[in-house]
């Protein structure tokens, strides 16, 4: 059987692997990290840092194509792969994914509704900055995620701290919307431009973390329709193959593109266990050039992101502050019905960590989320203040 390069080993690869397990296929993972999930499921696991020449050449010389579920891998080990193999997607859409001043200038250029911003190389610019800039959020140009790197800054003074508190590294500023709600695209683009958009999920976050996503998300048909129509033609600009997310603010009604990511999202989770072809097996076709499936949801889903923090019991003393280490009762999830549950075998819970997740599926979405937060709450899954 043909054997697929997944560069990237966190639980977004490991779907894929198990996706391109189910189609046959053998997986090869790149990921410097020993305990990586996608690395353990895999047929071969190459622990070594991205830029291990040796390892990218035998990934070439083994592997009939190859992928991404990490959008920091360098550009340059796209690059290189690329000469000898197909690297789906390719290095330049991930260029631009993963620094947020190419991300927002790309947007700019090509017409997509965004909130407004500017880049950020120093003080100076900040002086500058228009007022309508603030109250605003800072954000540092490279590998912040789950809202790291970040800081909401009501001023221009407010920002220059958070500027240089960031070490003055490349950012951006962006003005503050107020976000009705939060919405993301997940989609999939084959080798001759054709694209399947999934439902539209809405997205609740806490702590800065995605909490919960409902899909279809409650917007109106036309907003759901004109979402999924941004995210193909920014798929289409990228030359995109493969499977990718963007994510969408919803201000006062109007959609406003927040950022891209170059690979498998984990608001489209959901699509493992609703949806005729999951992202990942579109994953799997798109990198092979295989057609793609049908996106279609054959119920309405809610997901629910399980994070480290309830591994703990805070109320019984541990090691650390985090209280008493235990694993959850999975019982309390696993006599719902329609809910099917994803753990990714993480050896360490940490708070905040994702360490799984469940979905809700039913035909009446009222009911898929009423469910799903009784679940989340029983497992013990506080609302933040
Ligand atoms: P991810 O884990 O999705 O990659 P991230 O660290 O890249 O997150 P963003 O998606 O840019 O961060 O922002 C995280 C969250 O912060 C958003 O989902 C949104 O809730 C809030 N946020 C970010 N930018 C803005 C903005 N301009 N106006 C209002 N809220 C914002
Ligand atoms: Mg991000
Ligand atoms: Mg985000």
């Amino acid at each position: 059987p043909a054997t697929l390069g997944m560069l990237g080993g966190g639980q977004l690869g490991r779907f894929f692997v198990l996706a391109a397990h189910e189609m046959g296929y053998q997986v090869w993972v790149l990921d410097p990290d020993p305990a990586s999930p996608a690395g353990k499921a895999a047929d071969r696991h190459l622990c070594v840092p991205y830029d291990d020449y040796a390892s990218l050449d035998l990934l070439a010389a083994e592997c009939a194509a190859v992928t991404t579920e990490f959008e920091n891998v360098p550009a340059a080990t796209l690059e290189y792969l690329a000469k000898f193999i197909p690297v789906r997607p390719n290095a330049e859409a991930v260029a631009i994914c993963q620094n947020r001043v190419a991300e927002k200038m790309f947007l700019r250029n090509h017409g997509i509704p965004h909130a407004a911003f500017m880049p950020v190389n120093s003080v100076a610019d900040l002086r500058e900055a228009g007022s309508e800039l603030f109250p605003g959020i800072l954000k540092v140009a490279r590998f912040g995620y789950d809202g790291k790197g970040q800081a909401r800054v009501a001023s221009r003074e407010e920002a220059i701290a958070a500027f240089q508190g960031f070490n003055n590294e490349a950012c951006v500023l962006e003005q503050m919307l107020s976000l009705d709600y939060e919405v993301s695209v997940v989609l999939a683009r084959d080798e001759h431009g054709a694209c399947r958009s999934f439902p539209v999920a809405e997205n609740a976050h806490a702590g800065g973390i995605l909490d919960v996503s409902i899909a279809p998300a409650r917007s109106s048909v036309c907003q759901l329709d004109s979402a999924q129509e941004i995210a193909e033609r920014i798929a289409a600009e990228l030359g995109y193959i493969g499977t990718m997310a963007v994510e969408f603010f919803v201000s006062r009604g109007a959609l406003y593109v927040n950022e891209m990511a170059p690979r498998p999202h984990n608001s489209g989770h959901y699509t493992v266990d609703a949806c005729v072809t999951s992202q990942y097996e579109q994953q799997v076709r798109a990198l092979c050039g295989l057609p793609l499936g049908d996106a279609r949801a054959h119920s309405a889903a809610v997901m629910v992101n399980l994070l480290g923090d309830i591994w703990y019991d805070p109320s019984q003393p541990g090691p650390d502050s985090h209280g008493a280490y235990r694993e959850p009762d999975w019982s309390r999830l696993l006599s719902v019905p329609n809910l099917k549950l994803h753990l990714y075998g993480k050896h360490h819970a940490r708070p905040g960590r994702k360490m799984g997740h469940f979905t809700v599926v039913d035909a009446d979405p009222a009911r898929a989320l009423e469910v799903a937060l009784a679940a989340r709450a029983a497992i013990g899954i506080r609302d933040q203040a």
